[in-house]
């Protein structure tokens, strides 16, 4: 029944999820371009995702770059960046473990002549030239329409499984979900706690100590990424409950669709990354050009008191008749969904 429902909604019909890679090459641009990734453990988007396209961007633009991968260490993101600076990168994008250790290497690049670029988390009280990202609010947003959606309107007690407390994006994510859950007056908020660092083991242990507390009564989980909703399905399949409590997620992952197929997840949130790292490409390859960026819109940063002008794209939510539309825009194969299935 299972491989049945699978082929019906995303792993039947063609496979179009074919590579869309190009490779134009402009004149030669002086400079060079780094990049400094968070982790490789919060989610896989970084190195599955971010890091490819950013790479087809730069190499389509003619640029010279490099992308390294903090590995979730404060002190290689700073060793990193400070390698970068003295190797001749001019123009800095980063997507930080907290701010005050990206502010701190936005201000070193600052003061070596390194223009530098907030990648998908906003640096609170940083000096970017801009902020490139998806609308965060409107993730937090979807996060809490699609549980509200996957529940009903029933009694239920709920949840909230945070992103990292350090991470300006897990509380927009948190801000947004509570815009729209906390206006539904059948719901009832039993617990709310921070996964530090979106560690899934940690987070397995929070749920865990939640569903505990709560005598087995949760009726529904606010996951804030497919990583962290994937903990809870884990605790939620050792007590029979998996499938039966709606979990949310974010980040379009194999594992966050597969759960979503089988039914112990009931939505994610797709970001297409290629258009955050076109984006991002962009803006940065103006900044080796002396060009102005195009933005959208800006930021405000509270903590360092200004706006940072801004490219904001469009997130989108992802229930199971949704899957194959990712499948569709070359996100995941469908080989790779559809393995086991
Ligand atoms: C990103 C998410 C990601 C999370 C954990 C957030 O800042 O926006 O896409 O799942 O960090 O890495």
């Amino acid at each position: 029944a299972a491989a049945a429902a699978l082929s019906l909604t995303a792993c039947g019909g063609d496979d179009s999820g074919k590579d869309k890679g190009g490779s134009a090459s402009g004149g030669a641009i002086k400079g060079k371009v780094g990049v400094i990734l968070p982790d490789t453990k919060s989610s896989v988007r970084y190195e599955s995702f971010d890091r490819p396209y950013l790479e087809q961007s730069f190499k389509a633009a003619g640029v010279q770059y490099d992308i390294q991968n903090a590995e979730g260490s404060t002190q290689r993101f700073q060793t990193i960046a400070d390698q970068m600076i003295t190797g001749g990168v001019t123009v800095l994008i980063v997507d930080g473990l907290d701010s005050n250790s990206a502010a701190a290497v936005q201000r070193k690049a600052q003061a070596q002549g390194v223009k530098t670029i907030d990648y998908d988390r906003l640096t609170l009280g940083g000096v970017s030239d801009y902020y490139v990202s998806f609308d965060n609010t409107k993730v937090g947003e979807e996060l809490g329409k699609g549980l509200q959606k996957c529940l009903g309107d029933k009694a239920a007690n709920i949840v909230y499984l945070n992103g990292a407390p350090t991470d300006n994006n897990a509380t927009l994510f948190a801000q947004g979900a509570h815009s729209v859950l906390d206006k539904v007056s059948t719901y009832k908020k039993v617990a709310e706690q921070a996964v530090p660092d979106w560690d899934n083991q940690k987070a397995a242990t929070i749920f865990e100590q939640m569903l505990t507390q709560q005598g087995g009564k949760i009726d529904g989980v606010l996951a804030a990424n497919d990583g962290v909703g994937n903990s809870a399905v884990s605790i939620l399949k050792k007590n029979s409950l998996a499938g039966k409590v709606p979990v949310t997620g974010q980040d379009a992952s194999l594992q966050g669709l597969q759960n979503i197929l089988d039914g112990t997840q009931c939505m994610t949130v797709y970001k297409p990354v290629k258009q955050e790292a076109d984006a991002a490409a962009k803006l940065a390859v103006g900044l080796l050009k002396g060009e102005k960026g195009a933005t959208n819109g800006t930021t405000k940063d509270a903590t360092g008191n200004r706006d940072v002008p801004s490219v904001l794209l469009s997130p989108i939510p992802v229930f199971k008749d949704g899957v194959k539309q990712v499948v569709d825009d070359g996100f995941v194969k469908k080989d790779d969904l559809c393995k086991g299935a």
